[in-house]
């Protein structure tokens, strides 16, 4: 890694981790408007992430990934990328992250699938 490359590698080291410090901080605090100021300002762009992201790996009509697959290979759905996010978004439910000074209140658990698919925080 050359010095300029280094450098721009911290740069972008300490951006990724300051906003993942950002969300550890919110997560961690006892006050869940953190979480919601946290949850109103990122996720709506995560959403938009992540809808763009898999719009690009729809298979085409003979069923392939438009991204994934090459001249020598082709890639049928669902490719990596779908495989990941359908990992990621709906395997497991995710734990709730309630910050150690609620569980003591009961507020506990994980996120479950309503009726519309979302998922939600179980009530203690
Ligand atoms: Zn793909």
């Amino acid at each position: 890694m050359t010095r300029s490359n280094h450098s721009s590698y911290e740069h972008y080291r300490e951006a990724v981790h300051a906003r993942l410090n950002r969300y550890i901080y919110a997560l961690d605090s006892p006050d869940d408007r953190m979480v919601a100021i946290v949850a109103r300002t990122e996720l709506p762009r995560y959403v938009r992430y992540w809808v763009t992201l898999l719009a690009k790996h729809e298979p085409t009509t003979s069923g392939k990934c438009p991204t994934c697959s090459r001249w020598w290979r082709a890639v049928s759905a669902p490719c990596g990328t779908w495989k990941w996010a359908h990992a990621f978004l709906t395997i497991s439910p995710a734990p709730t992250t309630v910050p150690p000074s609620q569980i003591d209140k009961g507020v506990h658990g994980y996120a479950e699938s309503d009726s519309a698919g979302f998922y939600v925080t179980a009530k203690p």
